[in-house]
């Protein structure tokens, strides 16, 4: 399987050396030749497969340079640290509607099930080549401690996690900066997640993917293998509430567009889907597009949902790539524009494409707390803010009422303790985040300019 850029002018690459890229030189994102597809058959067969077989039987077809055996023994390997023995537990909260929770990974947040896999696929592929590697990435709360989770037993790299200084949780900081490992860093970076994730794209232009000699690798959701491992459970899930006879819905609490994305790809691969609905807080730049046209840049609003608390939405470009059909000149013309200018406009023919399955709307901080109380009445869940957004977009968004509505719950309501009694609920923190609280931290804080970075990491850089 061969990987191609967006933007059409970076090399084509193996599936080895995307992952170990990340981010396309010519500043798009790569994404497969093709999409293979799954039969019927293949489908209804994944009933009786554990999750880490399916994920097996999914990514095999995507991966055609990795053995199986090692593949198999890789994957089998990241799913042995979830607390739920089919990784992705499913319950039904009303009539045909379906909550997946996708937190009972080491970290408690759904980015978990990518990054364990991220992180045994970069130390296997290391250590085939011999090499070394340097990994950054910027994190909005949940992908820097579960990257840190995911990586930090891998010898042969250095991992540098970027976060908005004061912006994200107390839990979340303290998951990433209260683990002492020499190759881990934690960067605290006076400005916004956006400005954070600015510099880590900007050390790929400027680095030319190198930082002193040794590969730099991007593990934000720009990376092919996190889309891939994510579409995992929107396969598994389906199928557990009736596909591939019926069809089926999700609503994706989103921001980068990464998990929803994947969605997207099972889609491409056969799985009867008929509705995708982005959920986003008022930093609702999908929203905007989705339902306006309005592909804008606005200013960042600070909200209780804060792992989606973001001004642009990177793996949008992948949806407009398929919109687009492939026509990378366009998509290149059109970033171009929306760089320049801090706005685009899509064509109609393929917004109307997208319009055809994807639908959002936008949820305010005062309705997510009173989500938060009504499903905890009603139900008795206690359900995190970001899952709460997701909730209420499936109840304005579902046209199908007679189709399994399935929204994915991103985090444990635990990383968002204060919200929750906010909310008004006594909740019971777990024990293995209440020893966080008494662990000492280690980080440090910077200005949000890429000089003062790089020098950093030149000083810690083993
Ligand atoms: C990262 C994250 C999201 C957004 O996911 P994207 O892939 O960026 O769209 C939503 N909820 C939680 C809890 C997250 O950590």
């Amino acid at each position: 399987m061969r990987y191609i850029s967006t933007r059409g002018l970076a090399p084509v690459l193996s599936f080895e050396e995307t992952v170990l890229t990340g981010l396309a030189s010519d500043g798009g994102l790569y994404l497969p030749e093709r999409i293979p597809k799954l039969s019927h058959k293949e489908l209804i067969e994944l009933n009786n497969c554990s999750y880490a077989d399916s994920a097996y039987r999914i990514m095999r077809l995507f991966i055609d340079d990795i053995e199986e055996k090692p593949l198999k023994d890789l994957i089998k390997k990241s799913y042995t640290r979830f607390c739920n023995d089919s990784i992705v537990p499913i319950k039904q909260i009303s009539n045909n509607h379906f909550l997946l929770d996708l937190f009972t990974g080491p970290t408690f947040a759904f980015k978990d099930i990518a990054l364990q896999l991220m992180g045994n696929l970069i130390d296997y592929l290391l250590k085939k080549r011999c090499e070394k590697a340097v990994i950054m990435g910027a994190t909005s709360g949940d992908t820097g401690s579960a990257a840190i989770s995911g990586f930090c037993d891998c010898k042969n790299l250095d991992i540098f996690i970027l976060h908005p200084h004061n912006m994200i949780s107390d839990i979340q900081r303290r998951q990433m900066t209260t683990i002492k490992k020499d190759n881990i860093h934690n960067i605290a970076i006076k400005g916004t997640f956006d400005d954070a994730q600015a510099i880590v794209k900007e050390s790929f232009n400027k680095r030319g993917f190198f930082f002193k000699g040794r590969r730099l690798i991007a593990i934000n959701s720009i990376n092919w293998a996190r889309i891939l491992a994510q579409t995992v459970y929107y396969i598994v899930s389906a199928i557990s509430v009736g596909a591939p006879y019926r069809e089926i819905s999700f609503t994706v609490p989103s921001a980068n567009f990464g998990n929803i994305f994947a969605g997207y790809i099972a889609y491409k691969m056969g799985l009867p889907i008929k509705q995708l609905v982005v959920a986003s807080n008022v930093n609702n730049i999908l929203h905007r597009i989705i339902e306006y046209n309005d592909f804008s840049r606005r200013q960042l609003i600070n909200t209780i949902a804060p792992a989606m608390d973001i001004v642009v939405s990177s793996n949008f470009e992948r949806l407009l790539f398929y919109a687009y059909e492939k026509d990378s000149n366009a998509i290149k013309h059109l970033f171009d524009k929306f760089h320049k200018e801090h706005y685009a406009i899509i064509d109609k023919k393929p917004l109307n494409k997208i319009r055809n399955l994807f639908y959002s709307t936008s949820v305010h901080d005062k309705t997510i707390l009173s989500i938060i109380s009504q499903i905890y009445k009603r139900n008795g869940i206690v359900v995190d803010p970001h899952t709460a957004i997701g909730l209420m977009a499936a109840e304005r968004c579902n046209n199908s009422p007679e189709i399994p509505m399935i929204t994915l719950a991103t985090a444990h309501p635990a990383k968002f303790y204060d919200t929750i009694i906010k909310a008004g609920i006594e909740l019971q923190m777990p024990n293995s985040l209440k020893e966080l609280l008494q662990k000492e931290e280690r980080y440090c804080i910077l200005p949000a300019t890429i000089n003062k970075v790089h020098s950093y990491m030149i000083s810690v850089c083993h």
